[in-house]
């Protein structure tokens, strides 16, 4: 079994800075389900004081959205995210694992798979390797949104998109299996050389940490960077109120939140959320494992785009899109969740009619 890295583990001290910036302690207003707690857990975990099938322990490493958001204003430099990896990777070997996380892990493994989810999606497609950049198809955006990529495609047609790519492992680093999340994203360095741009803030987080930041461009970076042209920004008649929902690993974790607002800008009248910048339930597989808890992050989120009077609310990653989406339309909103890359290609999804 693996442990904690102590240098990681021992830089805490407790201030407790994190406590309002958790969405999981903003729910229960119980201690343990704080940063602060969690890292007690870990340490007495470590400490041997409580065995890892503890019910509290385990109930924490899974109630834990691992958004990061504590990581931002830790006066002490705590990288939680890479400490709930290593917690997760001790308890979640095997069976330990949540049964939904399990079954999707084992899907993306190969890389035959991540294709064939993608077969029958329009998704952009590219023949022959690649030499310049290229776009990252991702595994379940290639299924869930292949409209997603072809906008990419649209605007930056110098990306190649082979097919032939698999998952980058994010899921199974977030999921209790690092070392297997670390090899797919070398595997994919190797498959795709040169820059690789995403349309996920989470795989670029993710990629990131593996391949290095200069390999990896999110979509609103990288059309940031080339300085792409959207609409009039002076002009405002007709021009959309649009939102945006954070990718937490893409804040948090890289620090990137001004382009794909100064990209929005382009196209849109740019209202900011009060809560932007914090998760929206989706959190990679945990809208899977834990719905309820999801719902509950959602709701409040919901609530606050509706009554932000805007026409779309943008996202930069598919889990959130996901989640937005499907709670918009369940509420039977006017409002759209759209990403950013459709958004930049001209592309605008009509407003429901209520
Ligand atoms: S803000 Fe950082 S140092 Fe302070 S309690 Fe939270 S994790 Fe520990
Ligand atoms: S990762 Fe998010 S949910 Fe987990 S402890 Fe940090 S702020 Fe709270």
């Amino acid at each position: 079994m693996t442990g904690f890295t102590p240098d990681l583990l021992n830089r805490c001290i407790a201030c407790g800075f994190c406590l309002p910036a958790c969405p999981t302690y903003a729910l229960t207003k119980d201690e343990t389900s704080s940063p602060r707690g969690r890292i007690d857990l870990m340490r007495a975990l470590d400490e041997g004081i409580l065995p890892a099938d503890d019910p509290r322990v385990r109930e924490e490493a899974a109630f834990c959205l691992g958004c990061r958001a504590c990581e931002t204003v830790c006066p002490a430099g705590v990288q939680y995210g890479d400490l709930l990896e290593e917690w997760r990777d001790q308890q979640w070997q095997g069976t330990g694992r949540p049964l939904v996380a399990r079954l999707l892990m084992i899907l993306v493994d190969a890389r035959w798979r991540v294709r064939l989810l993608g077969l029958l999606r329009r998704h952009a497609r590219t023949r022959g390797g690649p030499q310049g950049p290229s776009l990252m198809l991702g595994c379940f955006e290639r299924a869930l949104f292949p409209k997603v990529s072809r906008a990419a495609r649209r605007l930056f047609p110098e990306l190649a998109a082979p097919a032939a790519q698999g998952c980058c492992g994010a899921l199974h680093a977030h999921n209790g299996d690092s070392a297997r999340g670390r090899r797919m994203a070398e595997e994919l360095g190797r498959r795709l050389p040169g820059t690789i741009v995403t349309t996920s803030g989470g795989c670029a987080a993710h990629l990131s940490s593996v391949l290095g930041r200069d390999r990896v461009k999110e979509l609103s970076q990288y059309a940031y960077e080339r300085d792409t042209p959207g609409g009039d920004p002076a002009e405002t008649a007709g021009r959309p109120r649009i939102a945006l929902q954070d990718s937490c690993h893409l804040r948090n974790g890289l620090d990137v939140w001004r382009e794909p607002r100064a990209m929005l800008e382009r196209v849109g009248t740019y209202v900011e959320l009060p809560s932007a910048g914090t998760c929206c339930g989706a959190a990679g597989t945990y809208a899977l494992v834990r719905p309820r808890d999801s719902r509950r992050v959602l709701d409040a989120k919901l609530d606050e785009i509706e009554a932000a009077g805007v026409d779309y609310v943008a996202v930069v990653n598919p889990g959130c899109y996901r989640q937005l989406d499907q709670g918009l339309r369940r509420r039977k909103s006017r409002v759209r969740a759209v990403h950013l890359a459709e958004l930049l290609a001209g592309e605008r999804p009509r407003r429901r009619a209520q």
